[in-house]
């Protein structure tokens, strides 16, 4: 078998693009010097945009749940009340955080492999007026759920001045993302997801009104003290030393969502899931959620009559191509195919093709082609409607 090959299409980390490979390989340098403050300083305008907020992104050295943490330990305190909704294990990771920090933790679960209910979020948050702040999944990975969290925000401020704080670390980056028209308060995102990169860094963003919750809470934190970052993002530098190596690559990836135009990246990622979706359908195979749902970064599929793990375990062995399990209950009951960040239309076509044929060799009675075929004419399709 071909050595040093791998096809990572599991829901992140993602491949990352060879110039921001390239980039990450930078002589390193002194954090306190001008170069990186020109870096944080091209960066920021970029990241901004990706988040669609006037608000300081802060970059924090961590993975995605340091993010998650800094999300919490900034806007509540011990004893304050909040409404964690749950679609899936990421919601259920908002869940552990808060109850870690001994914050009285309201919980709506939602079934998995569906998405939130704006309205029933507004009725519970009407009829609990201590609630302080609500935490919910753009992204819900786990099942590949794309919540509606335009319609959550707006929904909740109607009723409630509590705090909208949305994990958005597996698909902002690549899916359309409008922090302060949708009135979100905190955004919290990651590095090896949507946004190519490795694990390493979260970003973080707070609006206006977040930021006035922020300033006054007594919750003791230190080195996820959002008002440090902010306070030093603002002299284009960082409270500690930043994760330079990732921010090279950062600035790159920037450069590179720049080139391709940010609804282009927002167009390609639709397009993608119509195709992963079209395939599986075309051959009969059910999908975890419905077309409404989906999202555009990652693709839940739920075998009826052959194995998940076994079907996994085989593309790997034969392609090198690695996708997700389940996670919790829904362990060996589905499988995941990540299609974010670095991944085109041609990659989609490798994976469904390789699918196909893993399908045939486990004993499940297909067509050849099928899938692909109905990939390839989402993608004709599309072509003509340009
Ligand atoms: C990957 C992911 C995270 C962060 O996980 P880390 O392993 O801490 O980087 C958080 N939320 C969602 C929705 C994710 O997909």
């Amino acid at each position: 078998m071909l050595q040093d090959q791998t096809i990572l299409r599991i829901p992140g980390p993602s491949p990352i693009p060879p110039s921001v490979q390239r980039a990450m390989n930078h002589t390193m340098i002194g954090h306190r010097g001008k170069e990186t403050s020109q870096m944080l300083k091209n960066i920021a305008p970029g990241l901004k945009r990706v988040f669609g907020t006037e608000q300081e992104v802060a970059i924090i050295a961590g993975s995605g749940t340091a993010g998650l943490e800094t999300a919490v330990v900034n806007v509540v305190k011990p004893g304050d009340e909040v409404l964690v909704v749950v679609t899936g294990a990421f919601g259920d990771r908002f869940t552990k955080i808060c109850e870690a920090y001994n914050i009285k933790t309201h919980v709506l679960n939602v079934e998995w492999g569906k998405a939130l209910d704006p309205e029933e979020i507004k009725a519970y948050v009407a009829g609990h007026p201590e609630v302080k702040a609500v935490f919910s999944t753009y992204c819900e990975t786990s099942t590949g759920v794309l919540n509606p969290i335009d319609l959550l925000a707006k929904a909740i401020r109607e009723v409630s001045e509590a705090l909208v704080v949305v994990d958005g670390v597996s698909c902002v980056g690549g899916v359309e993302t409008k922090m302060d028209e949708w009135g979100i308060d905190i955004m919290v995102t990651g590095s090896q997801k949507a946004f190519m990169l490795p694990a390493g860094l979260t970003f973080v963003a707070a609006s206006e009104r977040a930021w006035k919750v922020i300033e006054e809470n007594e919750q003791p934190r230190f080195y996820l003290n959002l008002k440090k970052y902010r306070d030093n993002l603002l002299k284009d530098t960082t409270p500690f030393t930043p994760a330079l190596s990732l921010l090279f690559g950062l600035k790159q990836v920037l450069t590179l969502i720049e080139a391709e135009g940010l609804d282009n990246v927002y167009s390609r990622h639709d397009l993608l899931k119509r195709m992963t979706r079209a395939a599986f359908k075309a051959i009969d195979i059910p999908l975890l959620t419905t077309d409404e749902d989906a999202s555009p970064t990652v693709t839940a599929v739920q075998p009826e009559d052959f194995d998940a793990e076994e079907f996994r375990k085989i593309l790997k062995q034969e392609f090198a191509i690695s996708i997700a399990g389940g996670q919790q209950h829904l362990t060996g009951k589905i499988f995941r195919i990540g299609h974010m960040g670095y991944c085109s239309p041609a990659d989609v076509l490798q994976i469904i093709s390789a699918v196909e044929i893993v399908l045939k060799k486990i004993g499940k009675d297909i067509e050849l082609g099928k899938a692909t075929a109905a990939a390839q004419l989402i993608y004709l399709n599309e072509g003509e409607n340009k």
